[in-house]
């Protein structure tokens, strides 16, 4: 390999009508549905989307508390991060961090469709990146 980053994973995007954005991806875009994901954890519902191998991710906050409700109340909607599929994260995160990069977590948790992901903060480029690895399934 030449660096740790495989492919893009996936796109998200911060909205603040999930349906609206499901409608238009589904039967505009008709674009492949992968189903609905709630993240107790974010305090979102998610509409997962693949094109191609890329999935697109709408964000939708199911409470004025999720970290998605006070980024659309600063920012608005909008882009909110863009995943990169690494090879093997925990090198991937101890090379990246060597090289000055900085991180919101570093240690891998648990993400949706069985993978561990962290994100670097946006400081680093100007936009919230997050990694992510397949993990097998046992
Ligand atoms: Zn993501």
């Amino acid at each position: 390999m030449d660096n740790f980053i495989k492919k893009v994973d996936h796109v998200a995007f911060a909205v603040s009508n999930l349906e609206r954005s499901y409608h238009f991806y589904k039967d505009i875009f008709q674009m492949e549905f992968m189903g609905y994901e709630t993240v107790e954890s974010q305090k979102i519902k998610t509409a997962i989307f693949i094109q191609n191998g890329v999935k697109i991710e709408l964000l939708e906050p199911t409470s004025p508390e999720s970290p998605i409700a006070k980024y659309i109340e600063k920012k608005g909607e909008g882009i909110h991060h863009i995943c990169y599929e690494v090879f093997d994260i925990e090198a991937a995160v101890l090379y990246y961090k060597e090289m000055g990069a900085n991180f919101i977590n570093e240690k891998p948790t648990d993400g949706i469709h069985n993978t561990k992901i962290v994100f670097l903060h946006p400081k680093n480029c100007g936009h919230l990146i997050e990694l992510n690895q397949k993990m097998a399934i046992e």
